[in-house]
């Protein structure tokens, strides 16, 4: 064993990682308008700097997690490692290559092509199906229908909701909704997920579910996972804690294989249905 972890250090430290962020940094103007009331120094001061100086790199197959109080910069971390924003200084490298410098079209090519996001708001289609909200990038990748319903069904019965395929949004939970919203991110069997609270709506074994799931993802097809959450449980299953405050990386903590070795036992404890849920 020991010897098998020191080689997958080996291979871990010799390849380059997935992401590297340098000097990552994003401010936002708050306020908007610079009106002729406020002097230049007014405005400077409506600038908030949401993030500051990271650098952070991240590794297929391994699951970040992303803690911190609100307002500390996580969801606007996450946005640049999907390469839904641009940052204001400093570089998001995804494979050897800087998303700043992609157009805005290329961009949004490469999230098709690399990212699955689960947004906050889960931001589902309200007019289409559980099935169709979650075939949508298979849609816009040219996928064939039978494959895309066929990989839809499949995702939607693992999150444990099989009898809800052709249910729209608003006729279903928000804990259903979040995971209809997983399902999407998971289908393109992307290299990067990122979620932005992904457990917020479900019940402890839901949770657990879904969190099994990514770890599968993440060992399964080497898939690089980054959780943001406020919820101590769902990022227990990191293999790596970042800790966020004031827009900056305050700590990393690497779980360690005892901490793993717990998780992995709850995560298969939730997979076993209890008397009571029968
Ligand atoms: P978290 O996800 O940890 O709650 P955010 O990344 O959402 O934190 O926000 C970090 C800081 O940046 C907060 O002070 C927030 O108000 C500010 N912020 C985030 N997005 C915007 C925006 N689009 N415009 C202005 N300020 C923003
Ligand atoms: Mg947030």
């Amino acid at each position: 064993m020991t010897e098998l972890s020191e080689l997958t250090d080996y291979i871990r430290m010799t390849r380059a990682p997935l992401i590297d962020c340098k000097n990552l940094s994003r401010s936002y103007r708050q306020g908007g308008s610079r009106s002729r009331w406020f002097s230049r120094n007014d405005t400077e001061t409506l600038t908030v700097t949401a993030l500051s100086n990271t650098d952070l790199q991240i590794e297929r197959g391994e699951i970040v997690g992303c803690a911190g109080p609100s307002g500390s910069g996580k969801s606007t971390l996450l946005h640049l490692l999907a390469g839904l924003d641009t940052p204001t200084t400093g570089t998001v490298s995804f494979d050897g290559t800087d998303l700043s410098s992609l157009s805005d079209r290329a961009r949004t090519r490469h999230r098709l092509d690399h990212v699955g996001i689960v947004f906050q708001h889960f931001h589902l289609l309200e007019s289409l199906s559980a099935r169709a909200n979650v075939a949508l990038p298979l849609v816009e990748l040219g996928r064939p229908k039978g494959e895309r319903r066929e990989r839809a069904t499949e995702l939607l019965e693992a999150m444990g909701l099989g009898d809800r395929i052709t249910h729209r949004p608003t006729q279903l939970s928000g804990g259903e909704q979040q995971r209809v919203a997983i399902a999407r991110a998971l289908v393109t069997e992307p290299d990067l997920v990122i979620a932005d609270e992904p457990t917020g709506e479900l019940d402890t074994e839901t949770g657990k579910r879904v969190l099994k799931r990514f770890r599968e993802v993440a060992t399964e097809l080497n898939t690089a996972v980054v959780i943001a959450s406020h919820d101590e449980p769902t990022l227990a299953i990191a293999d790596r804690l970042i800790r966020m405050r004031d827009g900056s990386i305050v700590g990393i903590e690497h779980l360690s294989q005892s901490d793993k070795a717990h998780q992995k036992n709850a995560v298969e404890d939730s997979s076993r249905v209890s008397p009571e849920d029968q």
